[in-house]
């Protein structure tokens, strides 16, 4: 079977979830290859094989971190020419689909966006106008690119080979063009990152004030649940901007969002309805949100939220 390479998302050598589902998701595909770049790539190679990576392309040229994405395009562009493999699969964050332009433009090859499936015959399946409609497609010329969210397969454990395999690169002037200056860790508390969260909990107008997501964050803590909010709660200063939900925030494709307080409009859903399951907590039962939750819970926030995870705490014992 030809190779399905998969660029792995990692910070120094350690895999974000996101690369687990997409080495499951090539295994029903062909050979998974990974393709680890930048500082402590090597570091990476056991943890991808324990996911079925027969193969593991490495390379640790300063370059990758020194600049912004360019150089990264330039090493898979240069693999999937001497590889030739079946299809490549990206994590469909801000810098998968930038990485997997560009490659594609290098390679002359299709390209597709923010897949939340992929069959055995290389159709994604993709929601498009806001999550309205499921479109398959294919890509018709070149070695199909196809960025994959995170969340849309469960990662399954299976060994792989894991032969490593180091990659000399070489990198043009216009790869080298955008210097990284400065690099700031973001703080981050003890819960998950929105984007790749099993479990997402949001905030909207309903819950009140700031103080209003006191609730909403000790249910998600109770389920190990990120924190979302609309977009009513983060302009209102209630919530920080960078949690914001929707058309205008970040697209989240959970196995479970939970809606607190949010009445479910066109933009919020387009970041939320492709969740696996939804539940809305809402005190107007004609609320739109309701239309699209498979679990719609008609009450007052304040009495159900906390009653909700009181619940919660019992079962976990
Ligand atoms: C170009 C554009 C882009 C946008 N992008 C986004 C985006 O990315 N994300 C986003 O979210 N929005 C976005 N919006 C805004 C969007 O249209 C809505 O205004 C917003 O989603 C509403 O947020 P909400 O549901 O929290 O507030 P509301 O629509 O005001 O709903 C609040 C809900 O809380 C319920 N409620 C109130 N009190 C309680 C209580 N005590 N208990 C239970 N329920 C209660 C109410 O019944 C109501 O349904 C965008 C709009 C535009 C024009």
């Amino acid at each position: 079977m030809a190779e399905v390479l998969v660029l792995v998302d990692h910070v120094d050598g350690a895999p974000k979830k996101v690369t687990y589902e997409l080495l499951t998701l090539a295994r029903s595909l062909g050979t998974p290859s990974a393709v680890v770049l930048g500082k402590g790539a090597s570091a990476a190679a056991e943890k991808v094989a324990a996911y079925g990576a027969e193969k593991v392309y490495v390379c640790e040229a300063e370059e990758l971190d020194a600049f912004l994405v360019a150089p990264k395009a330039a090493v898979l562009a240069q693999l999937i020419a001497d590889v030739a493999p079946a299809a490549v699969l990206v994590p469909s964050n801000a810098e998968g689909k930038e990485v997997a332009a560009r490659a594609a433009v290098k390679t002359g090859g299709g390209i597709i966006t923010d897949a939340v499936g992929v069959t055995p015959e290389f159709i994604a399946e993709q929601p498009i106008f806001g999550g309205s409609v499921a479109v398959q497609s294919k890509v018709a010329t070149g070695v199909p690119i196809i960025t994959v969210r995170a969340n849309s397969t469960a990662p399954v454990e299976q060994a792989g080979a894991g032969t490593v395999q180091e990659v000399t690169a070489t990198f043009s002037a216009s790869d080298t063009m955008a210097k990284v200056v400065d690099r700031v860790v973001e703080q981050k508390g003890g819960r998950p990152a929105l984007g790749d969260a099993a479990v997402v909990v949001s905030g909207g107008r309903g819950v009140g004030a700031a103080e209003g997501f006191g609730i909403v964050e000790t249910l998600a803590d109770s389920l190990g649940a990120a924190v979302g909010a609309s977009r009513a709660a983060t302009d209102a200063g209630w919530y920080p901007h960078q949690n914001q939900v929707g058309q205008t925030g970040q697209t989240v494709s959970p196995q479970l969002y939970i809606a607190v307080g949010i009445s479910g409009a066109i933009q919020h859903r387009a970041g939320m309805q492709t969740s696996k399951t939804i539940v809305a907590i809402n005190k107007d039962a004609e609320a739109p949100i309701f239309e699209l939750a498979d679990y719609g819970l008609v009450g007052d926030l304040f009495t159900v939220v906390p009653q909700l995870t009181e619940e919660i705490g019992k079962r976990k014992g």
